[in-house]
């Protein structure tokens, strides 16, 4: 027997429509979906035959809990699988002061092939849909209600998939849901000039995270493949745009590897692409994961004082630098570092050759990681 479709997702107007119902019963069945209800029968201010019904013909969510690790700096990452047994990976962080953000993922696997990224190696399975972005945020309600920020940094390149990551957000912003203000929530991409624009002039207003890894064009090509169909002059003429259209301070990430990208050519170069640009820049000390090699040798992290020396070279090049606090490397659910536990709860392994889906969207977008 087929699954029940969810309801997870939609907007008060899709639910009373899908349902057949009158507007004010979507939105009674919206923010009992958006507080965490699990059950329909929960759903105390639904007639008791309503409640029936829905449960004969819908589930609320699609996805599963697989398995949960918690860091001892209280990060948790979860592995989620939806339909057809994708797996993914979604990270609750709190930051020590009450504030509570999700890090959430938006494709099966990813088609950049970023050479420091687990997620690269996975290959691109499928795009998720935006119930099941949605989703990802609800799962991480249940273990923690309050989540007022989010970072849409998980496993994927969420401009290869604006499309259900613009329902996503209108699900997650509603006013009679979770209410996350677009300032709120920040998405990271590899470099889709494409996608900057189409962000910068359809919305929504989020915030903007580049992660650039080097301004240095030939080095940058060899680290994340994307920049040979999205070179660098490309990428700031969009960054120029996403700042024209009111898209405020981008944040540069940078991703230090040991004895690659740290030196003060680096630094130069990084200040020639930021100058025109209001941008931050965020260092991140690259997080170890096992097998990963660069020009034949494994990827290192860079020592303390390799970073501390790349932040100065920025700071004297007059660039705003901040560190990203690390959390979650005890769960291999930093930056970087997702990927592991998607590959046992997927029921196809998500190793497979890339889909046929995979090979059109890489090709219509450029990359060819
Ligand atoms: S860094 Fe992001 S875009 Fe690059 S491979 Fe990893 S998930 Fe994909």
């Amino acid at each position: 027997m087929a699954p029940l479709p969810g309801l997870a997702g939609l907007l008060p107007g899709e639910l009373a429509e899908l349902l057949g119902l009158p507007p004010f019963r979507g939105v009674q069945i919206f923010k009992w979906i958006s507080r965490g209800a699990l059950s329909f029968d929960s759903m105390t201010d639904l007639p008791l035959s309503l409640r029936e019904t829905l449960a004969e013909k819908y589930r609320i969510r699609t996805g599963s809990v697989k398995s949960r690790l918690e860091a001892p700096d209280g990060t948790v990452k979860s592995a989620l699988a939806f339909g057809g047994g994708t797996g993914i990976e979604m990270v609750l962080l709190a930051d020590g002061r009450g504030r509570k953000t999700v890090c959430l993922s938006t494709q099966a696997g990813c088609p950049a092939g970023c050479v420091f990224c687990k997620t690269g190696t996975l290959g691109f399975r499928r795009n998720l849909s935006a119930a099941e972005i949605a989703e990802q945020f609800l799962f991480a309600g249940d273990l923690s209600p309050g989540i007022s920020t989010v970072v849409v940094m998980g496993m994927g390149e969420p401009l290869l998939n604006l499309a259900e990551f613009r329902r996503a957000c209108a699900f997650l912003c509603h006013r009679d849901g979770p209410g996350i203000s677009p300032r709120r929530i920040t998405v990271s991409t590899c470099g889709i000039a494409d996608g900057i624009r189409d962000l910068a002039s359809g919305g929504p207003p989020v915030r903007l995270a580049l992660s650039l890894a080097t301004a240095d064009e030939e080095l940058r090509k060899a680290l994340m493949p994307i920049t040979k169909t999205n070179p660098l002059p490309l990428l700031k003429e969009a960054l120029l745009y996403f700042q024209e259209k009111g898209g405020g301070r981008v944040t540069l990430e940078a991703v230090l590897l040991g004895g690659i990208n740290t030196g003060g050519k680096d630094a130069r170069a990084m200040a020639a692409f930021a100058r025109g640009l209001d941008v931050v820049v965020n260092i991140i000390p690259w997080n170890p994961v096992e097998g990963l090699v660069f020009s034949g040798l494994p990827l290192r992290e860079p020592s303390a004082g390799e970073t501390a020396e790349f932040r100065r070279l920025l700071e004297k090049e007059g660039l705003k630098v901040t560190r990203r606090y690390r959390r979650g490397r005890g769960v291999s659910g930093a930056c970087g570092q997702l990927g592991e536990s998607a590959r046992t709860c997927a029921e196809a392994p998500m190793y497979a050759p890339a889909q046929p889906a995979a090979e059109r969207l890489i090709r219509k977008s450029g990359a060819d990681g």
